[in-house]
């Protein structure tokens, strides 16, 4: 389909729309009533300039056309309002629109009322009734409430005053009024007094140093209030102003615009609506058609009873076209007189309740009781760099939401930050080194002066960024911050609930408890629980050491693969013709046949290779090198397995632990253990699911004593134990320690993940700004410099460096290393001999001929031995030599003795 004649189509399916949704019935003039007071020019001109451009409009009401019924009555002339109204009703019109004051507005509402006439409404102060014919399109004060509550948060305003101008201000911020009681916010009433100059209210609210003031006077007014608060000198950067008027944007604030005072407001006015501009541009070529004498366009926006005037007449324009759907629909001539109401009214009201639709007042919307339901507010404020009023979020009616203002967080932060400025906060912190210390000095010192440490010096980089004075104060109970059994916080963090502290700065752990009672910033240091404990004493060498490399089930291994392959050769040797050997080669007919691997040679064999020695036994059958190959192998690998580790064991000293962990601390009785007994790692402990830390904590909630109440009393208590005591602490604390204390050293891994941060009052205006200035820290470095410099270098920092690198360095071995091994070489020796002797009697008694005892032949042997003769000359038959006689009998050619002969 070409794009011309899809167009076509499109063309024709809207105008059988419009014939089949316009009944007959709707009468080709609707009249529509307004009564415009003498100052609403502004509001008269949009009014008809909106009908004007619903009769423009093809797509409402295409066969009818709406006309303005105008009426002007002055202020406070219900007698003549009356009148005008009924006439209007003469006259027969759809609905009538009154964005009058008070009294009169009300009189107008019951005629209404009676008559079954729509009545549209555009001012706060005119509530519609319940069952009556008035719609609202003005936001209720409930809602607005809503917003200014939401505002206030922001700001983090926890101490305001509220400056109003009559009664109808404290009745329209009544319900801001209850919320704020619940918030426990401190607030203080002033109100302008009649005929004085507002100045002399001013005044008073200076005198009393506040710096936030909800304002609530009337758009006629706002400007002279503003002008005289700059004239007292409450106009400063450190002021804010929260404007109750939605109409902020159409007073001229150029006065205001350079003081950087926080200037905010809501207004309803969507200035981006495409309507609103269209309607701004064709303003000149409207007004003069309509005879008006003042055409120039206001800049950019109208004001917000205008706007809400102008959606009012769509409003209308949509309900009657829909109504028209459903039945005939005639505009009579209604009689004041006669009271007979116009039957059509209350369903034309009915009709335009459920209708929504954005409009240049943003989404309107409607309850079923005719309030405006929907509602989207753009947050104004003072641009700091002097361009006027800029919109810099919105706030949009969602009871779903807990907070529904959106504003961007550089704006948040940047208002909180010019709060900060020459704030005073009060500091709550415990001492804990490295974090808070009392300065060691021969003078005494006062203030801030007093301490240092790591916080202190946080602070004071915070403080360069944030240009905030501060006092540091030592938190009275010693604690942290944990709730008793009643909910009531003890420590730094009781002391910020109690008000008695703006913030707390310490290694405060950031909790859910504590998040809950307390703020806290972003964390500017992350740690996790551990243990400290006191340095066992070094291991005691053992003399057998070198047995060290292999387990013990190893070296049964090593002992059962030494008998299993000797005894395999000894079988093999025997099994395998090619070990079976002539003795005596020459004698090629000699029946004898020897074999080399007796069972005490194959043991011999395998313990020589063992030994990387060799023997002179070698095997000759392919089995038997089979079997010598793979034990070389063998003994080959466990050698090199055995030395490379030998190495490692002899020269590191292993430092044994009684406790590997948390679990080993757990499971045993002898040592005890504890914590800080007011702290995050006690709630920890006592709060925690796991079986392990559960029972650590009854442990320690039973066992007197355990629970200390600082880090400083805890390491001397593990100190001071000698490894009778164990303290859980956080692994931060516990770098600090060690890196002093070389006695002293952390055990196992961190049970949790955590940070520290600071912490704030509930909702405080310091915390957005403390936190972004804490991650200009950690981006800068300046975070890690000051822990090198509270860690590392000063009080002490990096004694135990040397100790550390000590500990695995290579040591030359002492004799407590190697000493098994003599121990070893003695009981071999002394076992040979032993072995020598009982060979000797053996021998002696089997086949000495000389008549001397046992004793006797031994020193004579000795004897022997010790001329240093060769033993060649030793012709006498002796025991110890008796081999010779038989060899030498055996080459005369008797059979030898079975002793010595090979086994067959
Ligand atoms: N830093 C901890 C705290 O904030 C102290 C501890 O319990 O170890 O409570």
């Amino acid at each position: 389909m070409t794009s011309f004649s899809y167009h076509l189509v499109v063309i024709c399916l809207i105008i059988i729309r419009q014939n089949i949704s316009q009944t007959d019935g709707l009468p080709d003039v609707i009249k529509v009533g307004g009564l415009f007071g003498e100052d609403n020019e502004e509001q008269e001109m949009v009014f008809r300039m909106a009908i004007e451009r619903i009769n423009a409009d093809p797509s409402i009401l295409p066969k009818s056309t709406l006309v303005a019924q105008v009426e002007r009555i002055g202020k406070e002339d219900s007698f003549h309002a009356d009148k005008r109204v009924c006439g209007l009703l003469r006259n027969g019109v759809a609905a009538i629109f009154d964005p009058l004051e008070g009294s009169i507005s009300r009189h107008v509402q019951s005629i209404c009322d009676a008559l079954d006439i729509p009545h549209i409404i555009t001012r706060w102060d005119l509530q519609v009734i319940k069952d009556g014919l008035s719609i609202n399109l003005y936001p209720r004060p409930s809602l607005l409430a809503k917003a200014y509550v939401d505002l206030v948060k922001a700001w983090s305003w926890n101490r305001f005053v509220i400056l109003y101008e009559d009664n109808e201000g404290i009745v329209r911020l009544q319900d801001f009024f209850k919320e704020a009681q619940l918030r426990n916010w401190e607030i203080k009433l002033y109100q302008f007094e009649q005929g004085k100059p507002y100045r002399d209210t001013f005044w008073k609210i200076k005198e009393e140093n506040e710096y936030n003031i909800v304002l609530d006077v009337k758009k006629r007014n706002i400007y002279n209030v503003l002008k005289q608060a700059q004239q007292v000198g409450l106009m400063t950067e450190q002021h804010s102003y929260l404007i109750t008027l939605l109409d902020l944007h159409t007073v001229d604030l150029e006065d205001f615009n350079y003081g950087r005072t926080k200037i905010t407001s809501f207004r309803i006015v969507d200035s981006s609506s495409l309507e609103l501009q269209s309607l701004i541009d064709d303003w000149p070529i409207l007004t003069a058609r309509l005879g008006y004498r003042r055409t120039k366009a206001p800049d950019n926006s109208i004001s917000t009873e205008s706007a809400l005037i102008y959606d009012g007449v769509r409003l209308l324009a949509t309900a009657i076209q829909d109504l028209d759907q459903s039945q005939t629909v005639e505009i009579q001539s209604i009689s004041c007189t006669a009271g007979v109401p116009w039957e059509k009214g209350s369903s034309l009201i009915n009709y335009m309740r459920p209708i929504t639709f954005r409009g240049i007042t943003g989404l309107v919307g409607f309850d079923q009781s005719g309030f405006r339901s929907s509602v989207t507010l753009d947050v104004m404020t003072i641009d700091l760099e002097g361009s006027g009023l800029q919109k810099i979020g919105i706030w949009s009616e969602d009871s779903k939401l807990d907070n529904s203002l959106n504003i961007s967080n550089q704006w948040i932060s940047h208002y909180t930050k010019l709060t900060l400025q020459n704030a005073h906060l009060s500091i709550t912190t415990v001492l804990s080194p490295p974090y808070t210390m009392v300065k060691e000095s021969s003078n005494t010192k006062i203030g801030n002066d007093q301490f240092e440490g790591f916080s202190i010096d946080l602070i004071q980089e915070l403080s360069k960024i944030l240009h905030f004075k501060y006092e540091f104060r030592l938190v009275k109970d010693k604690g942290y911050g944990r709730p008793d059994a009643n909910g009531t916080w003890n420590g730094m963090i009781g002391e910020l609930i109690r008000g008695e502290a703006d913030i707390a700065v310490a290694d405060l752990t950031i909790t859910s408890k504590r998040e809950a009672a307390v703020d806290f910033t972003h964390p500017f240091m992350n740690t996790g629980i551990s243990i400290l404990y006191k340095k066992p004493t070094k291991k005691i060498t053992s003399l057998f050491s070198f047995l060290s490399p292999f387990s013990n089930i190893v070296w049964i291994y090593v002992v059962g693969a030494y008998i299993g392959v000797s005894s395999m050769l000894f079988i093999v040797g025997r099994l395998s013709p090619y070990e079976w050997e002539n003795p005596h080669p020459c004698r090629k007919n000699d029946e004898v046949l020897e074999n080399g691997f007796s069972l005490s040679n194959s043991f011999w064999f395998t313990i020589g290779s063992l030994m990387q020695q060799g023997n002179d036994l070698s095997p000759k059958a392919m089995s038997t090198r089979t079997i010598a190959g793979i034990w070389y192998f063998f003994t080959l690998i466990m050698i090199a397995s055995y030395t490379a580790n030998l190495a490692a064991f002899l020269t590191v000293e292993k430092i044994v632990f009684p406790i590997e962990d948390a679990v080993g601390l757990a499971n045993q009785d002898t040592i005890k253990y504890g914590c800080l007994q007011s702290g995050s790692t006690a709630s920890f402990f006592s709060e925690s699911n796991i079986t392990t830390y559960k029972k650590m904590w009854k442990h320690m909630s039973s066992t007197p004593g355990v629970l200390m109440v600082s880090n400083e009393e805890a390491k001397q208590t593990v100190e001071r134990s000698d490894g009778k005591y164990a303290f859980l602490m956080e692994s931060a604390s516990i770098e600090y320690t060690v890196e002093r204390d070389c006695n002293l050293t952390q055990i196992g891994g961190l049970l949790d993940s955590k940070g520290y941060g600071i912490a704030t009052v509930k909702d405080s205006p310091v915390r957005m700004p403390l936190s972004q200035a804490i991650l200009q820290l950690q981006e800068s470095g300046v975070l890690l410099l000051l822990k090198e410099r509270w860690w590392k270098q000063k009080k002490g920092g990096g004694q135990c460096v040397e100790d550390k690198k000590g500990g695995g360095s290579v040591t030359p071995l002492k004799i407590d290393n190697v000493g098994g091994v003599f121990v070893v070489l003695l009981g071999g020796l002394s076992f040979s001999l032993f072995v020598a002797i009982l060979e000797f009697m053996w021998k002696a008694r089997n086949f000495d001929v000389s008549q001397e005892t046992i004793c006797e032949e031994m020193l004579n042997d000795l004897k022997f031995a010790f001329s240093c003769q060769s033993s060649s000359k030793a012709a006498k038959p002796r025991a110890g030599t008796s081999l010779d006689c038989y060899k030498y009998s055996d080459e005369k050619g008797s059979s030898l003795p079975p002793q010595f002969s090979t086994i067959y």
